[in-house]
């Protein structure tokens, strides 16, 4: 690119670019002090079974809201938490965060589902990331079965030997671990045989036409996906179901577990304990039907 052929590179950047850069740079300056000025919080998104609606897991979900109160999607900040590696103390803190959450809940007299939380191929490749987790829940006396971890495709395009082994050992000690966004990025079906998944989450641009009438590639596909996960054993989750004709297909299609806004957004921890935990465990959560 024009940065790295060095030079007078000014001239290639158009404005649009310039704004990029400066967008990038003022969030990797906001980012910097996100943590210690408690600008960061983990929403919590439940998710269902499809047979009997009882909730089997959670998915956490950073936010952040910035020194001017503006929330700020993880889908711009993240990349650049990655790229600039602040990601590390900020996935740390991710881990920290969800356990003691966790750990409120139980507390409480609650009985929270696992909590899946999202870690960046970055955070793999950094030695001791599993160490970091383990030490983690050894610290609040916590089960490793109260954790799922997400990572998608991205981390099998330079499969690093060290990332495959921090996601081993965790899966060894008990934590589950959950393919990401399945179908979206790199796909090759070789990386089911790399490592022992638990969980495949089919990514919501797949669940979007689930319920078109005369979809037969895409139902095609989410057949053999489902009939493939079977096979590996591992459970399936439609990310991203927003109406209740999406969910009467992946019914039939027996798909595992739902998860999206026709259930609930991802909540803050208060709400979220007040409307997924705090119910008899003979009720189940309804769909609310309303559009996010
Ligand atoms: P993801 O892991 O695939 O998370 C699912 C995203 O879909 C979330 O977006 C969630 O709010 C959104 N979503 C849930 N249900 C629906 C629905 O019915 N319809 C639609 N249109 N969207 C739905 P969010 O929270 O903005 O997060 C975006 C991405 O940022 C995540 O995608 C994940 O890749 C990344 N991310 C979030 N938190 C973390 C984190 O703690 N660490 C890392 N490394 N990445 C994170
Ligand atoms: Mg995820
Ligand atoms: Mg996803
Ligand atoms: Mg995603």
């Amino acid at each position: 690119d024009a940065k790295r052929s060095g030079g007078n590179v000014a001239r290639f950047y158009t404005r649009e670019m310039n704004d990029a850069v400066c967008q990038r740079v003022a969030i990797e300056s906001g980012l910097r002090q996100a943590i210690a000025r408690e600008e960061l919080s983990l929403h919590f998104q439940p998710q269902l079974s499809i047979a009997t609606g009882a909730l089997v897991g959670c998915e956490a979900l950073l936010r952040w809201r910035d020194g001017e109160g503006h929330c700020v999607p993880p889908d711009r900040f993240i990349p650049v938490a990655e790229a600039s590696g602040q990601i590390l103390p900020i996935g740390e803190w991710v881990v920290g965060r969800a356990l003691d959450h966790i750990a409120a809940w139980r507390a409480e007299g609650l009985a929270p589902p696992r909590v899946a939380i999202n870690v960046s191929a970055r955070q793999l490749v950094q030695p001791g990331f599993a160490a970091m987790v383990l030490a983690a829940l050894a610290q609040r006396a916590l089960p490793a079965e109260v954790l799922e971890v997400e990572v998608t495709e991205s981390i099998f395009l330079h499969p690093e030997a060290a990332a495959l082994g921090e996601l081993r050992l965790l899966h060894r000690r008990g934590i589950r671990l959950a393919l990401d966004d399945f179908g979206t990025g790199y796909s090759s079906l070789s990386y089911l045989g790399v490592l022992p998944f638990d969980t495949l989450k089919i990514d919501r641009s797949f669940v979007a036409n689930v319920d078109a009438p005369d979809d037969a590639r895409g139902d095609a596909i989410l057949k053999a996906t489902i009939a493939m996960s079977r096979a590996f054993d591992m459970q399936v989750v439609a990310e991203g179901v927003e109406r209740p004709s999406q969910l009467a297909a992946l019914q039939t299609l027996s798909c595992d577990v739902c998860q999206g806004y026709l259930f609930s957004p991802p909540l803050a921890a208060e709400a979220f304990a007040d409307r997924c935990l705090a119910i008899k465990p003979t009720q189940n959560i309804a769909p609310t039907g309303e559009p996010q």
